[in-house]
């Protein structure tokens, strides 16, 4: 068994949480739980331009809606706290000065028109441009050189603006050990001088992140691929502050449905299905984008679909309750390659669960929708239409053109059915049907078959020519459990009515 781990969810509220951002909270908090150690959820909101009011409440909701609980973060268990880095700002210029000292960070003043110029050069000559000890050393941007302390000193007095960049080691081969993709060997070279500090006086992700890793105590890092190549820069500055690097596991894309390319937060207008856990309003646009809760899901389905979209259990089993995800994630079974995103894979997680839900739970979902279509019934019989109808639903809003003629009368009557059903001669066999109903004193399923059975049999005609306009009547369209449940709900009366205006409409 692991111990103290202390793992983090660091999303930053740029906008509402793509199902990715989902999973990579899912995961941080199956592995926290099943070494028994601490969920963080960190806010990494130093860029302030792209800062959006109401994203961190939006995170928040999601992960409640989702039951992915933490145990330290804004609000909450504030021993490592604040957890918003907005919050922890003057720390981090601190930091930046610690390797400035150590003579492992610069001052660097260049402007972006300077860095333009360098950039389009490079760009001209074939090259890549990269920020490192090539143009750092050889002095070729000139006003970057790593000048002296006086000189460095000066021009700060003078309120030229600066930033601070880590200062990279030249011809050095480093060795990376990812928990999902084993090692990675890295030639330093290729990295640029990244700014750790930026002129707004903020610090960057990279500083704010290891900073806040180390002071949080953070045991692994487990994150998108898409931060894979800051990787390098992350394990050097740890190296530089001479703090120990936490392990790191960097999860797999998902991928949109036909297998290419990273399912995008635009993927969900495009596709026609939720990328968002929550339904989620742009304040700038008014966009309203759907999300999974409004679209029908269960949270419970969404999460057993979201858990295997990356992590292979070993087994055939593809249906965990949250304590079974706990007790088997593991990280060595995440996959190196993307996952396929499917809706209809999806779809059935969510009919598995509701199939596993009491009908009475079901039945109060539905009665949510019956009172808005002002319909009032018992709770009892809302939970026996429920018990005969949920087979056939993947979401709880199905429930309703499953079994609208358990609640009324069918106003009209499916076209092609009709003609096929309605022939010369069923009126007179539906007014004889009428009276043999309305003789049954015992009205239960099985008395009504017993006897309508055995009149249809009397009279040696098939089956076919009273049962399946007998549906059409009570039904409106040959669809529905079976026939005399049906009668038995609606009870003799309304079953005699319903006889009688299908009579009147198709004569
Ligand atoms: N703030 C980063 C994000 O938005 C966090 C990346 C990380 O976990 O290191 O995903």
């Amino acid at each position: 068994m692991m111990s103290n781990v202390r793992v983090r969810f660091a999303p930053s509220p740029t906008g509402p949480l793509h199902i990715g951002g989902v999973r990579t909270a899912l995961y941080n908090y199956l592995f926290a739980k099943k070494h028994k150690g601490v969920f963080i959820l960190r806010i990494e909101d130093t860029d302030q331009t792209r800062y959006v009011a109401n994203a961190e409440k939006y995170i928040t909701d999601a992960l409640d809606w989702c039951r992915i609980p933490f145990d330290e973060g804004p609000g909450k268990n504030e021993k490592f706290g604040p957890y918003r880095q907005s919050e922890r700002k003057e720390l981090y210029e601190e930091y930046a000065n610690t390797l400035i000292k150590k003579g492992k960070a610069y001052y660097a003043f260049d402007t972006s028109d300077e860095l333009n110029a360098h950039r389009k050069q490079h760009e001209e000559a074939g090259k890549t441009f990269i920020y490192n000890w090539h143009n750092r050393e050889k002095g070729r941007l000139v006003n970057s050189l790593i000048l002296t302390e006086q000189a460095t000193k000066k021009r700060i007095e003078n309120g030229d603006n600066y930033v601070i960049r880590f200062k990279t080691p030249q011809d050095e081969t480093l060795i990376l050990k990812d928990e999902i993709r084993g090692s990675i060997t890295i030639d330093t070279n290729t990295l640029d001088d990244k700014v750790l500090f930026k002129s707004d006086g903020m610090p960057t992700y990279h500083l704010a992140n290891i900073v806040d890793d180390y002071l949080m105590k953070i045991s692994h890092v487990i994150r998108g691929e898409e931060w894979l190549p800051s990787m390098p820069l992350h394990v050097l500055l740890y190296n530089a502050f001479g703090w120990d690097a936490p392990k790191f596991a960097h999860l797999p894309l998902i991928l949109k449905p036909i297998g290419k390319g990273k399912l995008s937060k635009r993927d969900g207008d495009k596709l026609g299905f939720p990328v968002f856990p929550l339904a989620y309003t742009n304040e700038e646009t008014g966009d309203v984008s759907l999300g999974y809760k409004e679209s029908g899901y269960f949270s419970d389905a969404f999460i057993n679909m979201l858990s295997l979209l990356g992590w292979n259990p070993g087994t055939e089993q593809e249906l965990f309750s949250i304590e079974e995800l706990i007790t088997t994630f593991d990280l060595s079974r995440v996959s190196k390659s993307g996952a396929k995103f499917s809706l209809d894979k999806t779809n059935w997680f969510n009919q598995q669960y509701l199939q596993k839900k009491t009908d009475a739970e079901l039945a109060l979902l539905f009665s949510v929708i019956l009172k808005n279509k002002k319909i009032n019934s018992s709770e009892s019989y809302v939970e026996k239409v429920v018990s005969l109808i949920k087979e056939r639903a993947v979401f709880v809003k199905d429930f309703w053109s499953l079994s609208s003629y358990f609640f009324k009368t069918p106003e009209d009557y499916d076209e092609k059915a009709s003609k096929k059903q309605w022939k010369e001669g069923t009126s007179v066999l539906m007014n004889e049907l009428i009276i043999v109903l309305a003789s049954i004193d015992d009205f239960s399923s099985k008395t009504i078959e017993e006897t309508v059975k055995s009149w249809i049999s009397s009279k040696e005609i098939g089956f076919g020519k009273i049962m399946q306009p007998l549906r059409l009547a009570i039904v409106g369209e040959m669809k529905g459990p079976h026939l005399f449940d049906i009668i038995d709900m609606v009870g003799k009366d309304e079953a005699v009515l319903r006889i009688k205006k299908i009579i009147k409409t198709l004569s």
